[in-house]
């Protein structure tokens, strides 16, 4: 009898070690929301996009997209990174928009690199869009440029509903979907050039607007990245060296990493 009451006191001291030990214990952290970055390396496989002399501008942007990913995966602990593609293969822009959509992802970023026509080779620098419906000059070339890889399909305006890369002026349903995410995308796309302006020494040329269908797709705050000319001999050399393929990545990872922190900031 003495020693199952002495069991008994046992136990209820062992449970109130163990209530007090609970108690004293750092409330754990809220679960901290994860947002969702789709990184969207242009062109790949059959598509190769422009080309320098030497540089292709798939693989540039590979290079730099997988360096992109891997600063979010491991200086962020509340990003998780998602890719269209991590190798040289192809992949149609309806499908990436479709996988960043299905994924319900926050934002999307689409890295690619860019041209100038024969006797525009000291044009360089760095731009980065947002979808908008009004191509001027310059934007509209890069548009059609981007966009060819649809082009090439005959049925393309029925596949892409109604959706015309070679009118100036897209006045579609963009309006209602990519219209909501534009001051968002703006946003980012600020970042991303400053970013580039003031972290790598690059040229920034700006945030500039186009109709990019990979972007007009996409439901939820979207830019595409042109990390510099391949057509400026300078450019394309540079572009095409590790330590600048860092910076550039670095800046972007910044970029992303500062306009998610504001989103938690203004939650
Ligand atoms: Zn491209």
């Amino acid at each position: 009898m003495r020693t199952k009451v002495k069991n008994i006191g046992l136990v209820v001291l062992l449970l109130f070690a163990l209530i007090s030990l609970a108690s004293f214990q750092t409330p754990s952290k809220a679960q901290k929301r994860k947002y969702k970055v789709v990184i969207d390396p242009g062109h790949g496989g059959k598509d190769s996009g422009t080309r320098g002399k030497n540089l292709l501008e798939k693989e540039v942007v590979l290079a730099v997209s997988l360096k992109v990913g891997k600063y979010l995966e491991e200086l962020t602990d509340n990003i998780e990174v998602i890719y269209t593609r991590k190798a040289d293969e192809y992949s149609h822009p309806k499908v990436r928009a479709i996988l960043a959509n299905d994924a319900d992802a926050d934002l999307f970023v689409s890295i690619h690199a860019n041209a100038m026509p024969p006797g525009n080779e000291h044009v360089y620098g760095t731009e980065t869009y947002v979808m908008g419906v009004k191509n001027e000059g310059r934007n509209f070339e890069v548009a059609k440029r981007e966009n060819s890889v649809i082009l090439l399909e005959e049925d393309y305006k029925e596949k892409y509903q109604g959706f015309d890369p070679t009118s100036p002026e897209v006045n579609i349903a963009f309006s209602i979907m990519q219209e909501a995410f534009q001051e968002n995308s703006i946003l980012l796309a600020q970042n991303v050039e400053n970013q580039f302006a003031k972290r790598a020494g690059r040229n920034s040329r700006g945030v500039k607007q186009s109709s990019l269908w990979v972007l007009w797709n996409t439901a939820m705050p979207s830019v595409l990245i042109e990390l510099g000319y391949l057509t400026n001999p300078k450019e394309e050399k540079e572009l095409g060296t590790a330590e600048v393929q860092d910076y550039m990545a670095s800046a972007i990872f910044r970029g992303i990493r500062d306009y998610i922190n504001y989103l938690e900031s203004t939650k």
